[in-house]
């Protein structure tokens, strides 16, 4: 209830006393005005994003962009007021694309096709590997065919993904991208090119990590974009004949480099409590500047923990992990693990899915700390957001919680527009819609502030 200056008036309160009647906002409240302040205007995450994009660009792992990268943030994140700023360095095995990437139709239908190469791909050499191209369709039909079957041969591998809000097409097109290269080179493949793994229809590669199994020597790989590959397929519709195709990609091994993880802390009051682990990674692919993956998710944990320790000092600590070289292996998170798996997590949470907005918060304490879920689920609702029913698994950067088996949440993003821009040249500030990174930095706040000042066991809630 207000009270008017009338009725104080009435009741001849001398106005000195105003200034004495305080009334205490309790943390939930504070921590709720923070997350709705933050849908207004979020201007920190944008500065992120905006900053590492423009004043250090692409920073592909292992490399001095990379590290021009670590630099920028730890300036970012004590000129934004964070503590016990640093950087942790690892080495890993560093792959650099190179400058040369083409591949032409030599026959019957000679033009050219624009390629990427995949992380992890060998060079062809700068005179390139001219041979049959085969139409191996999918994975699953690689998979099948005869030991030597390719033999001297390029494979072509095809799949099926559209957009979807969940972006779980990724899970069934993935592959043609993840091991279908390592299956081609063990038929006798020289070569493999794939149907880029994304969903728009621009002349865009998108790259992406290509693993070749143990003992299988890497061969050339590379994705044509998705108009190409669809032009490709109706080649072999059109022929019945070889289809000759000449690639060139020359990408190569540096051996071993340094990277590093940027870590910095929101210091929480009592330091006896575990810290509430927030991550995203630095590094990004090289074609591309790394905004939506994943500028934009080290901009929002960094916004979230900031905005929550604006609403006054937290009781656990927030501590942001800037992984590095995420895209090629997950170095920096099993480093990070490693390095810290006898320190106790309270809760880790990852944000790499782009800057669309928040659809869904799912835990993975749903049956052992209802009482908690429940909370952060009302809390959250009244941005959109849905009560999941999954059980949070969380991303590539907060291994340490895996490996703790500690409480994880996940804040599904909305993906629909993600497999567009994945890994492509198209990677750009400006696909950042403002309004939406807000509603995803209001969410963030949220729920960082309830678990920061949660003075329970997160996970089991004693
Ligand atoms: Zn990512
Ligand atoms: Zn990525």
């Amino acid at each position: 209830m207000k009270t008017s200056l009338f009725a104080l008036a009435a009741l001849s309160l001398p106005v000195s006393a105003l200034a004495q009647v305080v009334i205490p906002e309790s943390t939930a409240t504070r921590v709720a005005a923070s997350a709705d302040r933050a849908l207004e205007s979020d201007a920190l995450a944008w500065d992120f994003v905006e900053g590492i994009t423009t004043e250090v660009g692409p920073r592909q792992a292992g490399t001095e962009a990379e590290a021009r990268g670590r630099e920028w943030a730890v300036k970012w994140l004590k000129a934004n007021g964070f503590d016990n700023v640093a950087i942790e360095p690892f080495e890993m095995e560093t792959w650099v694309p190179g400058d040369q990437a083409s591949a032409g139709i030599v026959s019957p239908f000679p033009q050219s096709f624009v390629v990427a190469p995949l992380g992890g791909s060998a060079s062809t050499g700068p005179e390139g590997i001219t041979a049959e191209v085969v139409n191996v369709g999918t994975v699953a039909e690689l998979a099948a065919m005869a030991d030597g079957s390719l033999t001297g041969k390029i494979a072509y591998i095809t799949h099926y993904m559209t957009p979807a809000q969940d972006g779980s097409h990724y899970g069934f097109a993935g592959p043609a991208r993840w091991v279908g290269s390592g299956i081609a080179a063990q038929k006798g493949a020289v070569a493999t090119v794939i149907k880029s793994v994304g969903t728009d229809y621009h002349r865009n590669p998108h790259t992406g990590g290509a693993g070749f199994p143990e003992g299988v020597k890497p061969t050339p790989a590379g994705a044509l974009s998705l108009p190409d590959a669809a032009n490709l397929e109706r080649m072999f519709e059109r022929t019945q004949g070889p289809i000759t195709m000449k690639l060139t990609l020359t990408p190569r091994d540096l051996g071993t480099t340094m990277s590093g993880n940027v870590v910095g802390e929101i210091v929480g009051s009592d330091p006896s409590l575990p810290p509430v682990l927030l991550a995203c990674h630095i590094d990004s692919w090289w074609n591309g500047t790394g905004a939506f993956d994943d500028g934009a998710g080290c901009g929002i944990v960094a916004a979230a923990a900031k905005a929550v320790s604006d609403a006054g000092q937290p009781l656990r600590t927030i501590r942001v992990l800037f992984a590095g070289a995420e895209e090629t292996g997950l170095w920096g998170s099993k480093a990070y693990s490693a390095a810290h798996l006898d320190e106790p997590v309270a809760v880790g949470l990852e944000s790499d899915f782009g800057a669309d907005r928040i659809w869904k918060f799912e835990s993975n304490f749903r049956e052992a700390n209802p009482a908690l879920h429940n909370r952060i689920a009302r809390a959250v609702a009244r941005f959109g957001v849905s009560n999941g029913m999954a059980v949070a698994t969380g991303g590539a950067d907060i291994n340490i919680a895996r490996d703790q088996k500690t409480a994880i949440i996940d804040l599904q993003q909305d993906g629909t527009r993600y497999f567009d821009l994945h890994h492509t040249p198209d990677d750009t500030l400006d696909k950042i819609d403002p309004v939406q990174l807000r509603q995803n930095v209001a969410v963030w706040t949220q729920v960082v502030g309830i678990l920061a000042n949660e003075p329970n066991d997160i996970q089991a809630g004693e």
